[in-house]
């Protein structure tokens, strides 16, 4: 059918040509778009052979994971009542190694002497995933992790849906399972199945958040939607942080579904509230994003990275990241470090970078990468403090722009001259 082995069900894409002219529909795996990595494509109206279905399907068995997710769990116990010195874990297989399984993987590269601290740590213990489009992994620092898990905790939240957020769910697991009194919960459901070897089957899902596909069918769906169940006082907070070529369409579409999830268990209360969400993303994307959820709005605190491609040094030598926090909850909530520079705006209700300055024209803190921003009063806007007005192009731009236009726009701005690779506003310039 059309299935990926990697990520379920494929959806469908239209390629477009030229403007006006109508695109062709073609089936492509959610989650590897790049056609590099994935064979599924498929045009919407292409007859598919008997011998190319069978290459296909032999072409997925090949993928599928070794081991289930439950003969993990059952692989994590006996790995750990092995003394240290027979925990194996094989970089090239990323597996978690039994002694009888030695022999199949020698001439790889083992790493010994794996520890507890090592086993609740596992983000450490994997390499992060680098497929440039759809699966790059991009790890909290710390200094981010330990002030999203602090945010949450001061919101009164105590389950956490960390849906593409391993480090947090790690970080808070790793917690409760030290201190007896730390009651915050999580759940991760991420696409990436290395991690099914270090969780069980109530803290860990297999799961596209392309397509709002579970991969353990209904029993992982059910335990979903179990953590979604709130009893008085353990409120819940979905938390997700995307890899950013990901389609914003597609990616609303099944956060919409996890929040009508979350509604359904909802006994008592109000059947109007949303379910609380932090989406991690890049300040960029921000209409994009008010355009399926209006109700959220972007916060000013930069998301740190240990392992980022999209960061540049600041004047100030400290970095600059453009990644921010979305969020449904009022702005005047989300409190933000003081001693990092953020303060309080009384006239918007929310904290903003330092070098923020409230614009008395546009009567808000307008700058949306932490500089100070100018009010240019041809555009009666404020603009980057690298802008100027260009009277050619009738708006402001960088100073060595050039002003000729072509008809494809740039799929991260919609600005024409550029593709996403070299969109400008992928950096700070
Ligand atoms: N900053 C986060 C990691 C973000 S990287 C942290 O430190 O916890 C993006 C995450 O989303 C990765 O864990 C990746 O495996 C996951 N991911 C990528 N594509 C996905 C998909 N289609 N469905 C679900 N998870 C996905
Ligand atoms: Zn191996
Ligand atoms: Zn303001
Ligand atoms: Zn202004
Ligand atoms: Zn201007």
């Amino acid at each position: 059918g059309n299935a990926c082995a990697s990520a379920g069900p494929a959806l469908l894409f239209v390629k477009t040509s030229r403007v006006g002219e109508q695109g062709r529909r073609f089936y492509a795996c959610s989650a590897c778009r790049d056609r590099k990595d994935c064979s599924f494509f498929q045009w919407e109206d292409e007859k598919v052979s008997e011998t190319r279905l069978a290459a296909r399907e032999e072409y997925n068995r090949n993928r599928q994971p070794s081991f289930t997710h439950r003969q993990n769990v059952e692989r994590l116990k006996n790995f750990v009542v092995l003394p240290l010195s027979q925990r194996k874990f094989c970089q090239d297989c990323q597996q978690l190694l039994l002694p009888s399984e030695w022999q199949e993987h020698s001439g790889h590269q083992f790493q010994c002497d794996i520890s507890t601290a090592q086993l609740k740590a596992p983000s450490q213990l994997l390499y992060p995933l680098e497929n440039k489009k759809t699966n790059a992994q991009y790890l909290f620092a710390n200094r981010s992790c330990q002030f999203l898990l602090d945010l949450i905790i001061a919101l009164g939240f105590r389950r956490v849906l960390s849906v593409g957020t391993p480090r947090l769910h790690e970080m808070i697991q790793s917690k409760a399972s030290q201190d007896e009194d730390f009651s915050v919960r999580s759940l991760l459901l991420d696409i990436d199945f290395r991690y099914s070897q270090f969780y069980a089957e109530d803290e860990f899902c297999h799961y596209n958040m392309f397509n709002h596909y579970f991969f353990g069918g209904e029993a992982a769906h059910e335990t979903c939607q179990q953590f979604l169940y709130q009893n008085t006082g353990e409120r819940v907070i979905m938390v997700t942080d995307p890899p950013f070529g990901g389609l914003v369409e597609a990616l609303a579409s099944s956060f919409k579904k996890l929040m009508a999830m979350w509604r359904e268990t909802e006994k008592e209360g109000d059947n109007n509230q949303e379910m609380p969400v932090f989406w991690i993303f890049p300040y960029f994307f921000e209409s994009r994003i008010l355009e399926f959820f209006p109700s959220f709005s972007m916060m000013d605190y930069q998301v740190d990275y240990d392992n980022h491609a999209l960061y540049k040094h600041g004047k100030t030598g400290r970095r600059q990241s453009p990644v921010r926090i979305f969020t449904n909850i009022t702005p005047r909530m989300i409190v933000l470090p003081i001693e990092e520079g953020y303060r309080f705006c009384t006239i918007c209700q929310r904290y903003v970078s330092s070098g923020n300055q409230h614009c008395e024209i546009c009567n808000s803190c307008t700058s949306k990468d932490g500089r100070r921003w100018k009010h240019c009063a041809l555009c009666n806007k404020c603009v980057k403090p690298s802008w100027f007005h260009c009277d050619k192009c009738n708006c402001c731009a960088l100073q060595d722009h050039s002003c000729e236009r072509t008809n494809a726009g740039c799929f991260v701005c919609g600005k024409a001259g550029h593709k996403r690779s070299t969109c400008p506003r992928l950096s700070l310039a």
